[in-house]
């Protein structure tokens, strides 16, 4: 089974503090929310845009937004980033992805074994569900070193996916660098190396090491840290 979901934004008080907190400043903090919601109105227009004429349901209650519709069109605003896709078990109620089939391959066999929690529910996970996770963006043998180090620790499937930009609601990824994890948010990331650039160019480099440091608190800031 699998639902899209339209996110837009959560309960307003939280929201706002988020902002305003991570900004370090009320009225930074209030332009970056209102930066956001912008964001948001685009994204919603251009959901009403890409169904044209063809059909849309919304089934809306308290937190959720479910579109039912034309797949085709579904599909292609989650992959403009309009809405995400949750595949989950009807059984379990729990989300799924389509299995590896970790049994045959002797090389998962020993991983396998290793157990680690999740750093912020501490829920047990499973090579599979780390794979599901975090392999996707990966490759199989990075995955497994990853999984084999000790030294690391990770977010179970559920935790990572509410692991939402702060400023402009894109899911965040992760890197790691020197057995360190960080999450990053690419949209705010490339953003910021483009104005860095321009800064280069029109060299203007007070701004230039400014932006140089807020990149880099930006790769920080990030690091665990929830909506
Ligand atoms: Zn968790
Ligand atoms: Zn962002």
């Amino acid at each position: 089974m699998k639902d899209y979901e339209l996110w837009v934004h959560w309960k307003q008080g939280d929201d706002c503090s988020n902002f305003i907190t991570q900004a370090g400043d009320v009225k930074q903090g209030l332009l970056n929310w209102a930066e956001n919601m912008e964001y948001n109105v685009k994204k919603i227009r251009r959901l009403v845009d890409l169904f044209g004429d063809k059909d849309l349901d919304i089934d809306a209650c308290t937190h959720s937004i479910i579109l039912n519709g034309d797949e085709d069109i579904l599909k292609r605003a989650v992959e403009e980033e309009l809405i995400d896709c949750i595949e989950y078990d009807e059984e379990e109620g729990e989300n799924i992805e389509e299995d590896l089939d970790l049994t045959n391959k002797s090389q998962f066999k020993e991983v396998n074994q290793i157990v680690k929690n999740c750093i912020k529910c501490e829920k047990e996970l499973t090579f599979q569900e780390f794979y599901d996770t975090y392999g996707r963006k990966s490759n199989e043998e990075k995955t497994l070193k990853l999984w084999s180090n000790n030294t690391i620790h990770f977010f179970c499937c559920s935790c990572f996916r509410k692991m939402k930009c702060k400023s402009c609601d894109n899911y965040l990824e992760f890197i790691v660098i020197d057995d360190i994890l960080y999450f990053f948010c690419r949209n705010c990331v490339v953003d910021l190396i483009s104005k860095i650039q321009d800064n280069l160019t029109t060299n203007n480099h007070d701004k230039f090491a400014k932006n140089i440091l807020k990149l880099n608190n930006m790769l920080k800031n990030v690091l665990i840290e929830f909506k």
